[in-house]
């Protein structure tokens, strides 16, 4: 048997996040281990690790959502540190459990932290309490008599969301928008919750009707100390799936932010929260609303390390390691603007999955332009996993000079033999809309319509 080795790190995902993990490992001097399924076997980013170890077929629940495969690889490799990525096993408090059984340590917060504030009543409750600003509504789930449910529904005003306590991915959501309709939604609600998230619970909030999504970088240490790192406004979405990012949110006031993040990291230290997290927060009306909390490395971090200068990757990893976070609050500056739009293998039309192989491919460069991407030609984007090929990050000293870069960065892009979404980038570039700043959550998809409605 293998020793426990905490130089050594295990990565449990793929494409382009376990390329930048890997990098973060170099930064560190850490030996780092890719934990892969078959479908990946010739895949760049391997090539690059110290070592790559197979854990199963292609589909993910064989492979990358396999924890007893994952664990032996732990185990065989010796690797005393186990990085989850985004998406597959990153939010699973039974696999951070299953880390802290073997003696490793996950690079995130404690099983307990996380299985807390992955239940969204009980993160709900945690924010109040630590006086993080909420969504209207109770911190508790629904009783089960409809009268006292039409009683809430009522105090709150219409139109109201009902939301799974246990949900995810933008699923198990209903909007009611009267009394009429609340009796059938709750029923399905409650069907979908159970269904999906194995969690009957449902509670229910005010539905904002043009908020913007606008979310808060933390990182905090195993020794009580807690930073935030800025904003970034992820309101350009499709879906619920974001596609352009920024940092900073665009024309909110600089010291209303500053509170939030305050209180955001505030309230890390009171519930013991450790490592990377994102406070998500709908802003509407010059107020701030938690919806959720990610308790993982997120898609768009790279807009915050590009105007913060730092390495959130590395960070994370350092403070998993158990060192003390060496910065402090006031040493955390805001420098420019950045811009990420995410570049997926999709039908520009239908948006549906377009895996295949890449036959050519060049990505831009130059001042302020960053590409995270594990893809390059030749590369296979596979149908099994999520189609997103990487992400063109463009910084500048002003919010006009990133979206400046940005274009030039979008034009400059070319992939060939799989379908992307870099012509529809370039589209969204351009709006007058998203130019200006602080759209909505809803501008993309009444863009997509009226694009649709001209085009027919
Ligand atoms: P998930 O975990 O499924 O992503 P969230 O709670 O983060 O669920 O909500 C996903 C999205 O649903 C939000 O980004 C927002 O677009 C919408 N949403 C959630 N709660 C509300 C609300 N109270 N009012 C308006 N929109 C909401």
């Amino acid at each position: 048997m293998t020793g426990i080795d905490m130089d050594s790190l295990l990565v449990v995902n793929r494409g382009e996040i376990a390329l930048r993990i890997i990098r973060a490992c170099r930064r560190l001097g850490l030996r780092v281990v890719c934990a892969h399924s078959e479908a990946d076997r010739d895949a760049a980013w391997l090539r690059l690790a110290d070592q790559a170890i197979c854990v199963g077929p292609a589909p993910a629940a064989k492979s990358y959502l396999n924890i007893p495969a994952l664990m032996a690889a732990a185990e065989v490799t010796g690797a005393g540190l186990i990085h989850p990525g985004y998406g597959f096993l990153s939010e699973r408090p039974e696999f951070a459990r299953a880390v802290e059984a073997a003696g490793r340590v996950l690079v995130g917060p404690s099983s307990d932290v996380m299985a807390m504030m992955g239940d969204k009543v009980q993160a709900k409750r945690a924010m109040l309490a630590t006086g993080v600003p909420c969504v209207p509504g109770p911190d508790s789930v629904l009783p089960d008599d409809l009268a006292n449910v039409r009683r809430i529904a009522a105090e709150i005003g219409y139109p109201i969301i009902l939301k799974a306590a246990g949900g995810g991915g933008g699923r198990g959501m209903r909007v009611v928008h009267k009394d009429a309709e609340l009796a059938d939604a709750l029923v399905v609600t409650r069907q979908e919750a159970s269904r999906f998230f194995g969690n009957p619970g449902i509670y229910i909030e005010k539905f904002l009707q043009k908020p913007r999504h606008v979310e808060i970088q933390v990182l905090a240490d195993r020794h009580g100390n807690a930073l935030w790192l800025g904003d970034r406004d992820c309101s350009m979405q499709r879906r619920h799936q974001k596609l352009i990012e920024e940092a900073p949110a665009p024309g909110i006031d600089r010291a209303l932010i500053a509170e939030i993040g305050a209180r955001c990291a505030a309230s890390c230290r009171e519930i013991g929260y450790t490592g990377a997290g994102t406070f998500e927060f709908l802003y509407e009306d010059g107020q701030f609303h938690f919806i959720e909390m990610n308790t993982r490395i997120q898609v768009e971090h790279p807009v915050t390390e590009m105007v913060t200068g730092l390495d959130i990757v590395a960070m994370q990893i350092d403070v998993a390691r158990g060192n003390a976070l060496e910065l402090t609050q006031d040493q955390i500056r805001c420098d420019g603007h950045a811009i990420e739009c995410r570049i997926n293998a999709e039908d520009p039309e239908t948006f549906a999955p377009g895996p295949g192989r890449i036959t050519a491919m060049h990505m831009p460069g130059g001042p302020g332009v960053r590409v995270d991407t594990h893809a390059a030609a030749g590369a296979e984007i596979p149908a099994s996993y999520d189609s997103m090929i990487g992400k063109i990050i463009a910084h500048g000293p002003t919010r006009a000079e990133a979206l400046a870069r940005a274009r030039a960065a979008l034009a400059e892009a070319r992939i060939e033999g799989v379908p992307t979404n870099i012509a529809l980038h370039r589209q969204l570039l351009d709006d007058p809309g998203f130019s200006a700043g602080g759209v909505s959550i809803h501008h993309l998809e009444r863009w997509l319509t009226e694009r649709r409605a001209s085009d027919g």
